[in-house]
């Protein structure tokens, strides 16, 4: 089936039109045209092969809204015109006991991510998936999300990515009232992580390195900023968090963060993927700290996500934006640049 999107060909490459092929739809398929796609840090990463091991032509995306337009035979959950969603994850090995749970992102015989990645059921014409910065896309019904119809779709599409791997730790942490919760950096990650702490019922604090954000950090529901450039600030908060969720997108010192946790206090890290220098035991051993990790989150937990946010209205912080001009929406999101999310308007790309 010929679909049309975005690729880049190399770490250096500009985004740019690209027409590609997906699969032919399978009896358990769901065939969705996509409205929205959010720019996830990570879609920056992959695109410029800052993880290593990008397949090129790249074509990012994994925060994905769309219309069902068609279904399979063995299709029970949805039916054309359904309001759905797909996140980073488009197939597992659906049998081992993480997919047995529900934890599909931890599957022990590798998931299929959304780009990037041997598709490993076959049939395919080409050997890696294609993302959602495109006009359509085939996934088996497991791997699709019900999007509840009081949200605004395009405000919703990155809660895909960015909602579900802030909403994961929170929840298997068991963050809620009593507790002093600091969120460390205010971008796509971050200021979901602020929204849904808050309407879990946690004190939030936005630990930002942005004076300039703060104000936003209290609109999002965080009740205080700590400026983490501020030494004398993070000396007087030391010891007073219960839990820290670190989105830093970059490996960096993680001391001045493990010093603001209480004892038995717990950081988790969902941004940096490279080395974090210079941790010693003495946070972790006098105190008694945790310093974890957590990757997006299975289908189960996302669509409890999804419900979540269509109970309590939350959806992102986003600037949409027409497709030519991803290439500036990607420099901008490394800056820093973005209030809090950029969806693509995938109907743009009739105009490319
Ligand atoms: P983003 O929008 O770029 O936000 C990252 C924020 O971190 C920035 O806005 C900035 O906030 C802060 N920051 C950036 N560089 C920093 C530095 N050197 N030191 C301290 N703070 C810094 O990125 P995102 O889309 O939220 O993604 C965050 C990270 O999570 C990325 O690495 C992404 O690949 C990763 N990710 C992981 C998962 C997972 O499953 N674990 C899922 C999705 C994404 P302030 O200006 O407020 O300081
Ligand atoms: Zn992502
Ligand atoms: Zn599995």
């Amino acid at each position: 089936m010929k679909a049309y999107g975005y690729a880049n060909h190399s770490p250096t490459d500009k985004l740019a039109p690209f027409t590609f092929e997906r699969r032919e739809p399978r009896s358990e398929d769901v065939a969705i045209d996509i409205m929205y796609c959010g720019i996830c840090h990570s879609d920056i990463h992959s695109a410029r092969n800052e993880w290593g091991g990008t397949h090129y032509p790249f074509v990012p995306g994994h925060e994905i809204v769309g219309r069902v337009t068609a279904v399979g035979d063995k299709v029970t959950k949805f039916k054309p015109g359904d309001l759905v969603g797909v996140g980073c994850l488009v197939d597992s090995c659906r049998h081992c006991q993480s997919c047995k749970e529900g934890l599909e992102q931890y599957c022990e015989n590798g998931w299929t991510a959304t780009y990037n990645s041997e598709d490993k059921i076959g049939g395919t014409p080409h050997t890696h998936t294609f993302g959602g910065y495109s006009d359509k896309i085939m996934v088996s019904e497991r791997f699709v999300l019900c999007i509840p119809e009081n949200l605004d779709p395009a405000a919703t599409a990155p809660l895909l990515c960015a909602g579900i791997t802030t909403y994961s730790p929170l929840r298997h942490w068991k963050v809620g009232p009593g507790q002093k919760v600091g969120i460390v950096g205010l971008g796509g990650l971050g200021h979901m992580g602020v929204k849904l702490a808050h309407a879990m019922g946690a004190h939030v604090v936005m630990i930002t390195t942005s004076p300039e954000k703060g104000h936003d950090a209290k609109k999002l529901g965080a009740d205080e900023v700590l400026i983490s450039r501020d030494a004398e600030a993070m000396v007087v908060a030391a010891n007073s968090f219960d839990f820290l969720l670190n989105t830093i997108p970059v490996g960096h010192d993680v001391n001045p963060y493990m010093d603001l946790l209480k004892r038995d206090g717990t950081m988790v890290i969902v941004g940096a993927v490279e080395a974090l220098t210079k941790v010693s035991g003495v946070p972790f051993i006098f105190k008694r700290r945790t310093l974890a990790g957590s990757l997006i989150g299975g289908l189960p937990e996302t669509q409890e996500m999804l419900d979540f946010c269509g109970e309590h209205n939350i959806t992102c912080d986003i600037e949409m934006i027409d497709i030519k001009d991803v290439n500036i929406a990607y420099d901008r999101t490394v800056k820093g640049d973005v209030k809090y999310r950029f969806v693509i308007d995938m109907a743009t790309l009739m105009n490319t």
